[in-house]
């Protein structure tokens, strides 16, 4: 089958062997080396000399985690949002109490940075910027150097949300000001869902110190203490994903972060232009298309949910549909994690024989 949704990802059997693995004592040696051993990896994949704590929840958990540690009932937070999930973000700070202010962009549309710039020039009561890197929903990358460089001339709290973006979309923690970054196992780590990794910033400890939202599970400082103290997670945690994502860090620092990088370049031209040969139009503008996933804007006559179907039936080909207000009028090809350029050929060919099945009688 070819799963291409924006995740969960293909698992490449490597990764899949150790799933089958039989359980260790999360309170013992052989857990403390292994989670050790993973943190210094993720740090080189957060290119950040900071700290990396590893969560077990999904990247929403991970997202609430980032919000619950660095902010208190009442602040003020500036939640830069171009599509669903910056609408989650700003309704997760929303609901634990932050005062938050929504400054939204066309979905398709990239951030602007300028239009950011006058929005802190404006209320200089911001504590904290929200945004998303790669916005999943649709298929845009936002310029995030130039974003963090406005919101570090402000001197504000960054949190990002680059769950469907980090390890594969270039992102320099350190080197951005990003103070805490969150990911998600199922996206491009080739790991099932379960895990949520954030890194945190030397800013975002003293905003940890302070933080007054309600948290118990999330508490990065309890998280910290006890894996600096003793190689552990504060609660169980699914350890059979820890082993994927040891098993999945370790193909990672074989190929080489610039190399994965580069590939997910190749693999979203790839996707583009397989798409544009079809006559299909993309759905973002395209100096900001996600080399992650790929939207595309269904044409006059064009069925989303019956092409999905035929794909999935007829060709083993697992698309995803647009989310909220896209619903029927874009698609989806998730390129992340475990692809190479011949994967969107497949996808390609399929979509080929399958769209005027579902009623697009195309240019070409
Ligand atoms: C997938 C995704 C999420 C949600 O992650 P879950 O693991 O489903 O909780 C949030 N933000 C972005 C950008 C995503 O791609």
């Amino acid at each position: 089958m070819q799963l291409r949704i924006p995740g969960p990802t293909p698992i490449p059997p490597e990764i899949l062997n150790v799933l089958s693995r039989q359980m260790i004592n999360h309170r013992g040696p052989q857990f403390a080396e292994l989670i050790q051993g993973m943190t210094a990896i993720l740090k080189q994949m957060f290119q950040t000399k900071g700290d990396v704590l590893i969560l077990t929840g999904s990247g929403t958990g991970g997202m609430e985690a980032a919000i619950v540690n660095t902010l208190s009932p009442g602040d003020k937070v500036l939640v830069v949002s171009n599509g669903a999930f910056g609408e989650r973000f700003a309704d997760i700070a929303e609901g634990f109490g932050a005062q938050v202010e929504r400054l939204r962009f066309e979905w398709g549309s990239p951030v602007d940075p300028e239009t950011v710039r006058q929005a802190l020039a404006r209320d200089p009561g911001v504590k904290a910027v929200l945004v998303t890197h790669n916005e999943t929903s649709t298929g845009v990358t936002n310029d995030l150097a130039s974003i963090s460089a406005v919101v570090k001339e402000f001197e504000k709290l960054l949190l990002v949300d680059a769950i469907s973006g980090l390890g594969a979309i270039d992102l320099p923690t350190d080197a951005w000001g990003c103070d805490v970054v969150v990911t998600g196992s199922q996206k491009g780590w080739m790991v099932p869902p379960g895990l949520a990794m954030v890194s945190v910033s030397e800013k975002a400890w003293q905003a940890q110190a302070e933080a007054r939202m309600p948290k118990y599970y999330w508490d990065f400082a309890k998280a910290k203490k006890i894996l600096d103290e003793k190689g552990q997670t504060p609660w169980t945690p699914a350890i059979s994903m820890f082993f994927a994502l040891a098993a999945a860090l370790e193909l990672f620092q074989q190929e080489g972060l610039q190399n994965i990088l580069a590939r997910h370049a190749r693999v979203g031209n790839k996707a583009r232009e397989v798409v544009k040969s079809l006559g299909l139009p993309l759905f973002p503008e395209d100096n900001c298309a996600s080399n992650t996933v790929t939207a595309v804007r269904a044409p006059e006559g064009l069925d989303v949910k019956r092409l999905l179907g035929i794909l999935r039936k007829e060709h083993d080909v697992v698309l995803a549909g647009g989310q909220q207000r896209l619903e029927g009028k874009i698609f989806r090809i998730g390129h992340l994690g475990y692809v190479a350029e011949e994967d969107m050929e497949v996808v390609g060919q399929a979509l080929r024989i399958a769209l005027p099945q579902a009623g697009f009688v195309g240019a070409r």
